[in-house]
């Protein structure tokens, strides 16, 4: 079966609390793990940036719970390509922390220093999460 990678955008929802990032990450892992899946997920206080690897089946189911969620809002696919091998295997949702979005890693991706995933290209946003991986520890 084909490997895809799919990577989007997103922002805060009306459904989102405290402990939402919490659970949605515990979720993400739980799903993941059993589903194959791969990737990383970023999260400023108000911006999702999200990369899911995997079977061109289970990405796609994944991504269709994903976009119900109202956790978040306006999401915005921002890649999907066929893959010949996974970029994120160590992680069944890696999470890359605020701490990790240095001006000096965002104004080599985009426009301005801020993190503001809209505004990738969907090729920038792949190879700046690729560079992020150096951030999450491997668990
Ligand atoms: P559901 O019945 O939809 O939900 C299971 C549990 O999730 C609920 O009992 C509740 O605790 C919690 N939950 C679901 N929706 C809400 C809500 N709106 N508000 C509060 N709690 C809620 N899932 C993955 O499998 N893989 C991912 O990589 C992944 N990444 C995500 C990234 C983001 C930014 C967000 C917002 C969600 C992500 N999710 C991911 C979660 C996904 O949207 C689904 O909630 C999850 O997959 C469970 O779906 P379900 O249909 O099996 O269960």
């Amino acid at each position: 079966m084909h490997l895809v990678r799919l990577v989007y955008a997103s922002s805060k929802g009306p459904e989102f609390t405290p402990e939402s990032l919490e659970n949605v990450l515990a979720s993400a892992k739980q799903h993941n793990a059993r589903d194959h899946i791969t990737g990383l997920l970023c999260f400023n206080s108000q911006y999702f940036l999200q990369c899911l690897e995997g079977t061109r089946t289970a990405v796609n189911k994944t991504y269709q719970r994903i976009v119900r969620d109202g956790r978040h809002e306006d999401i915005v696919l921002l890649s999907y390509e066929e893959i010949y091998s996974r970029e994120f295997s160590h992680w069944s949702m890696g999470f890359v922390p605020a701490s990790s979005l240095t001006q000096a890693g965002l104004i080599k991706y985009s426009g301005s220093p801020f993190f503001n995933p809209y505004e990738l290209a969907g090729e920038s946003a792949h190879r700046m999460l690729s560079q992020l991986r150096e951030a999450v520890p491997v668990v």
